[in-house]
């Protein structure tokens, strides 16, 4: 069984202040690349796991998002390999993939053949943390501390405070955990 790391999206890769709505407006956070590719080398299977219940509420297409998940692969391409990008596109249907419902980790999981204890969640907001625990992963959380989470990047004492999102030293302790 390979390992993992899930990443949320928005507020974890790209600033979110405002919607992402076409590629150009996916803008990484400093860092993120050089996290993603330290991540990668360890041997991780990298994947991104979204909620984009903008679909169904209209503000964007499937095939709007697919545009800008092949920039968002394009701008790591020298740096990692996302194994799947995979998003929810509900947000007033019930769905099992919607977070903080599991379903996308465990599908992936179970398509990827991916041992879910030594595997990590990576996100910005408490429903990231409870899937990630609801899959019986490990939880990283990037911003305002979540007291469930094993890694919380408000307290790493080497986080690089002028980057809004330090995705590198999150990565670096995850690496330092296994
Ligand atoms: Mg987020």
């Amino acid at each position: 069984m390979r390992k993992a790391i899930f990443f949320d999206r928005d507020g974890v890769l790209n600033d979110n202040e405002t919607h992402v709505n076409q590629p150009k407006d996916l803008i990484l956070y400093d860092g993120v690349k050089e996290g993603l590719r330290k991540a990668y080398e360890a041997g991780y299977d990298l994947f991104v796991v979204t909620n984009q219940g903008g679909i169904e509420l209209g503000h964007l297409t499937d095939e709007d998002l697919k545009k800008i998940h092949t920039h968002l692969e394009e701008e790591v391409k020298d740096y990692c390999h996302f194994k799947e990008i995979m998003y929810c596109p509900y947000f007033k249907t019930d769905s099992e993939d919607r977070k903080p419902r599991p379903g996308m980790i465990l599908k992936l999981a179970d398509k990827y053949d991916i041992d879910l204890k030594k595997s990590w969640m990576v996100g910005d907001r408490d429903t990231d943390i409870t899937a990630g625990l609801e899959a019986g992963c490990r939880t990283a959380k990037i911003g305002r501390v979540d007291p469930r989470a094993q890694i919380n990047e408000a307290n790493l004492s080497d986080r690089n405070k002028k980057r809004k999102v330090d995705l590198e030293a999150v990565v670096k302790e995850i690496l330092k955990e296994c």
